[in-house]
């Protein structure tokens, strides 16, 4: 046996998804609209909150948005307006899959195999995303009026 250095997968795999969420989804709470959101008051929370979700939803990118402190911790993810702002933006059936998926994977169990597989598809999809910081540049916005 060798000793592994470094994270667990799970911690690996926690990290993708913060980064993607933020890639994705921006610096704005999602449910109270408090921004730019900075340091330890951005937070990446969950709909289905994580104290009843699947290990799957867990780390499911349609499952997850940036949120603050207040938002994520004090009131645990404010789902109601967490799913008000999904049904507005995303509509009735993505709300119903992430619903759906949760029920038919709570219990089960994901191991490490899963874990790391999923790991790769989401450093794929971080790959294949383009930087964020060359996407857009917006300051460049002339004097006018
Ligand atoms: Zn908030």
């Amino acid at each position: 046996m060798t000793k592994r250095k470094g994270k667990k997968p799970a911690a690996v795999l926690w990290e993708l998804c913060k980064t993607l969420t933020r890639e994705r989804y921006g610096n704005t709470c999602y449910t109270c609209r408090k921004g730019p959101l900075t340091g330890s008051n951005w937070h990446t929370g969950h709909f289905i909150t994580k104290s009843i979700c699947s290990t799957e939803l867990a780390y499911d990118l349609k499952n997850l948005r940036p949120q603050c402190y207040h938002c994520n911790i004090n009131l645990s993810g404010n789902w109601p307006a967490f799913e008000a702002r999904l049904l507005a933006e995303e509509g009735q059936a993505y709300v119903n899959d992430l619903k759906d998926r949760n029920r038919a994977t709570k219990g089960q169990k994901f191991g490490t195999p899963w874990l790391i597989k999923k790991a790769e598809e989401y450093r794929a999809l971080l790959e294949a995303a383009p930087a964020a910081s060359q996407s857009s540049s917006p300051k460049h916005t002339p004097a006018s009026g």
